[in-house]
């Protein structure tokens, strides 16, 4: 026979693990984040870092990058239903999902908020405004993840969004993020040096991805080949071999994320170096926390290699 006590010790054993206390299932709630693209998915996993009960996941696949061809799958639909929290890039690169956002924006940060004027967002010159060399994407560029100074502004963007929606862990966001910022503002430091060497030598970017990044080193951008990632034209070509060559001693800035045999192509025919830079809009599934700042590493290395150390 069962001595009462022993009962008594059981049920209260049973009742604390499939009964447990209304704080302790609150304590095991995750806040699921969903970042839509890639750099902002690595922003936020360094803000996250320190706070087991958020899970960050990603929208468009790793590889993937820019997603200006993207279309939602009806898996993505029921992710974007599902998330606490959608963390966009912003300024624009997010309008493929627009119609699938919840009415209420509440759970929704635009990490690129603050940098629409860096972006050209206002006034931008557009699709309909004059020159393939001046072109923007419609409201302005869209990349400002590929120069770390703006991706400081915009982890702290994820950052201060995330601690007003989860203020119990605001202060450990906070630790987390500035510690990112300051990794980030030394990279920062690294390409401003650069500008003594890069001083009145251009660049035409193979796509505008590379733009933030560019203008970090002090080049200054004639020209983008490949448009929101659209081939160019035959007369498009010839418009770019014309405005190349009437810039000299400047240099073509290939994206990995493109094939390269048009950059080739202009690299012969305009008798200019092409130097491969990546403005870290795809990376692998398992990326770790600093391989943003590794990319950059690599590429302030090239540049340094070709512009000569500052
Ligand atoms: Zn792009």
């Amino acid at each position: 026979m069962f001595p009462v006590t022993r009962c008594i010790r059981v049920a209260v054993f049973a009742a604390l693990f499939l009964f447990p206390p209304p704080e302790a299932t609150a304590a095991r709630t995750e806040l699921a984040i969903l970042a839509t693209t890639f750099p902002v998915w690595i922003f936020t996993r360094n803000v996250v870092r320190d706070c087991p009960n958020t899970r960050v996941e990603l929208l468009v696949p790793a590889g993937s990058g820019c997603p200006h061809d993207y279309t939602l799958t009806p898996r993505d639909r029921q992710k974007l239903a599902s998330a606490d929290v959608i963390v966009l890039n912003g300024l624009g690169l997010d309008d493929f999902l627009r119609d699938a956002l919840p009415a209420a924006g509440d759970k929704t940060v635009e990490a690129g908020a603050e940098l629409a004027d860096a972006s050209g967002r206002a006034g931008s010159t557009g699709h309909d405004g004059g020159e393939r060399g001046q072109h923007t994407h419609e409201g302005g560029n869209p990349h400002q993840f590929s120069s770390p100074a703006r991706a400081a502004v915009m982890t702290r963007t994820i950052c201060e969004a995330l601690a007003g929606r989860d203020p119990d862990n605001a202060e450990t966001y906070r630790r987390a993020a500035e510690d990112y910022i300051l990794r980030l503002a030394a990279l920062a430091r690294q390409l401003e040096k650069i500008k003594n060497r890069t001083r009145g030598r251009g660049v035409v970017v193979q796509h505008d991805s590379l733009s933030a990044l560019c203008e970090d080193a002090g080049l200054e951008q004639i020209a983008v080949v490949e448009e929101d990632g659209q081939t160019p034209s035959t007369a498009d070509l010839v418009g770019l071999i014309g405005l190349i060559r009437s810039r000299r001693s400047a240099v073509l800035a290939c994206d990995p994320q493109y094939p390269d045999k048009i950059m080739a192509m202009l690299s012969k025919e305009c008798g200019m170096p092409c130097i491969n830079l990546n403005p870290a809009a795809a990376g692998p599934a398992d990326a770790p926390l600093d391989w943003y700042e590794s990319v950059m590493q690599a590429n302030i290395k090239t540049l340094e290699r070709h512009f000569g150390r500052p």
